[in-house]
């Protein structure tokens, strides 16, 4: 086999164009019989590099999943674009497993996808000696180290494939990328001669933002509002705000729904299947949403609270955009996450070692090196995976609206003095009490209003003095002793700030105010004609795609990615060449849905006809 065919497949049966990076010299290798494993992030395209295989190799492709709603979603893919496949798990019947094992058996079938229990069970044995399997692929391969969070048993027997059946190739496949990982699959797996492939981790078509914890709830709806209809995720750290937050996006005529560990399963299933079809569009979540969901249009993630380490983070924002379309990402961060997430690394009783509380805090320490950043996001979070990004993103929130930097001695020594004057006795909030001049009780009990600096700095927001002395705290002039109730202690350099005229560059914070008026002259801004033409064609293909979804009662993505109907709303195809033309429209979609969809353009070119819009030239 070679790879002049595999492409051939890849636009056949998917509608693509081009491999991305590195799926073709993978394909390759497991053409030329080679043991592989491939480290690639979520969305980074995995699935191909053994599906384009299977597909064009003769026999059957044993594909090992362990998420029963994955297989589901992945066979259903399969069969849109006309591909042979099914699955094996216990949510089938004895006769309907029956079914699939024959269908094996007699070659009918280019890919079966089976469930770890079943991959080790003796009863599926005989099944695998006697088909003629071209591949098998292990997906999820992570899963293999007792390191992980993920591990399961099965995954550590599969040495077994390798044992007995030494002249089929091996594909192994994650997005876990650590070294320990790695070695653990393929030790374990037994693997001859491994060619390990490790894409880049980086996801350009995410974008990336931090915006201070303040009006969370206003600066959501903002959002929202500003993307109608998009589907998005808001994942929460505690069950009940995940509830609380629903309830009030709802209240603001916002339709979310909740999830949540503790919900009865089948609401669970309910809400993620709604979710996965596009009827809520919305879900405030705990983490554990999203997991066992292949869902590509997600369009949108943000991050309620600040998660507890880079990996999640990463994981979380990853389940946006798996259709490479453009996905946007936001995380809100306020100092106050940082200090519970810390007393639940070190409360909580199965914490563990001394060290592995430890490492958590030092992660704990990254991401929040990152919230704080004032260079381009995607040079810190891509050097947290080892890799190393030339120039800055350009799709970030530092390097689109770079921080303005402005002489700020006079607040640094408001802040330091106030510091000084209260015996360094003090946290954050009763700190920025005494600045702003509060007149809580507490303060004339304990005579804080008599200290010269006692409301010098009303002119500021109690947020604006947290994103200060946040900086000062990054600028190393104070430090915060997590033993003592977390009061604020000066260094030494304080002291030059304060007597030897040390001057202090601060970023001043964008407000809520200053947010909405910038989007208001945004939105004032005309759209050019052909945007709007885009747009609205979009919404029209968009509607379509969900009553076909409906219709054949399949995800709408299944049907095409929004990626797909962006591409299709932009070159507006009225015949089935240039139909064929956007990427994602593979001859089995076409035959499906072609017809339809490019009735949908030509009504909405005939409408348009009198504003001189018309079929695209070439
Ligand atoms: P992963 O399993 O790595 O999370 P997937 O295999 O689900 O990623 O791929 C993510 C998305 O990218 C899917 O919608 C898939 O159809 C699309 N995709 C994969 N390879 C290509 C390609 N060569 N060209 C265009 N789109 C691709
Ligand atoms: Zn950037």
């Amino acid at each position: 086999m070679n790879i002049e065919s595999a492409k051939l497949a890849l636009k056949k049966y998917f509608g693509y164009d081009k491999f991305r990076p590195m799926q073709g010299e993978i394909v390759q290798a497991v053409y030329d019989k080679k043991d592989v494993l491939v480290l690639m992030p979520t969305g980074g395209g995995k699935s191909m590099c053994f599906q384009i295989p299977a597909i064009t190799l003769e026999g059957v492709c044993i594909v090992l999943s362990p998420l029963i709603s994955l297989m589901k979603d992945q066979v259903e893919s399969l069969k849109a674009n006309g591909i042979s496949a099914a699955f094996l798990n216990s949510s089938l019947s004895p006769s309907e497993q029956n079914e699939v094992e024959n269908a094996a058996l007699n070659g009918s079938l280019k890919l079966l996808y089976v469930s770890p229990e079943k991959m080790v069970s003796q009863s599926f044995l005989p099944i695998l000696h006697q088909a003629k399997i071209s591949l098998f692929a292990i997906d999820e391969a992570h899963c293999i180290s007792s390191w992980g969070h993920d591990f399961r048993p099965e995954y550590a027997q599969l040495g077994f494939l390798k044992k007995q059946f030494p002249q089929i190739p091996i594909i192994a496949l994650t997005a876990t990328a650590d070294k320990i990982t790695r070695r653990d699959i393929l030790a374990q797996m037994n693997m001859q001669t491994p060619e390990v492939f490790v894409a880049s981790f980086d996801r350009p078509n995410l974008s990336l933002e931090v915006r201070p914890g303040q009006k969370r709830i206003e600066q959501i709806v903002d959002f929202i509002k500003q993307h109608p209809g998009q589907s998005g995720i808001v994942y929460c750290l505690s069950r009940k705000s995940t509830e609380e937050l629903a309830a009030k996006l709802n209240m603001k005529g916002i339709h979310a729904a909740h999830y949540h560990a503790r919900m009865p399963a089948q609401q669970r299933a309910k809400t993620q299947e709604e979710f996965i079809n596009d009827n809520i569009p919305i879900v405030c979540a705990t983490i554990a949403f999203g997991m066992g969901i292949d869902k590509s249009n997600v369009r949108w993630v943000i991050h309620y609270n600040l998660p507890k380490n880079m990996e999640s983070y990463y994981q979380e924002i990853g389940r946006a955009g798996r259709d490479g379309a453009n996905a946007k990402t936001m995380l809100f961060y306020s100092f106050r996450d940082v200090t519970v997430l810390k007393d639940i690394l070190t409360g909580d009783e199965n914490a563990g070692s001394r060290e592995h509380v430890d490492l958590k805090l030092a992660k704990l320490d990254r991401i929040k090196q990152y919230a704080e950043s004032l260079i381009c996001r995607r040079k810190i979070l891509l050097s947290y995976f080892g890799e190393h990004q030339q120039g800055n993103c350009g799709n970030c929130d530092v390097c689109l609206d770079p921080p303005k930097v402005f002489d700020g001695t006079t607040i640094a020594q408001k802040a330091l003095s106030a510091i000084y004057r209260l015996r360094e006795q003090v946290a954050t909030g009763m700190l920025i009490d005494v600045l702003r001049g509060s007149n809580r009780r507490e303060i004339y009990e304990r005579g804080y209003n008599n200290i010269k600096t006692y409301g010098a700095g009303g002119e500021y927001s109690t947020y604006d003095w947290q994103y200060f002395i946040q900086q000062l705290l990054n600028l190393g002039l104070i430090e915060i002793a997590y033993d003592q109730k977390s009061i604020l202690k000066l260094t030494a350099v304080a002291h030059d700030v304060l007597f030897k005229g040390t001057t202090v560059k601060l970023v001043r914070m964008v407000s809520l105010k200053e947010r909405r008026a910038a989007q208001k002259v945004k939105a004032k801004k005309p759209v050019s004609k052909r945007q709007r033409v885009r747009d609205e064609l979009f919404e029209r293909l968009r509607q379509l795609r969900r009553e076909q979804a409906r219709e054949r009662g399949v995800p709408p993505y299944i049907i095409f990615s929004d990626a797909t109907l962006e591409e299709m709303a932009a070159m507006r195809p009225t015949t089935a060449e240039k139909m064929m033309r956007v990427s994602g429209v593979g001859e089995k979609k076409l035959q499906l849905y072609g017809q339809l969809f490019m009735g949908c353009i030509q009504s909405f070119l005939r409408e348009k006809s009198g504003e001189g819009i018309g079929i695209l030239k070439e």
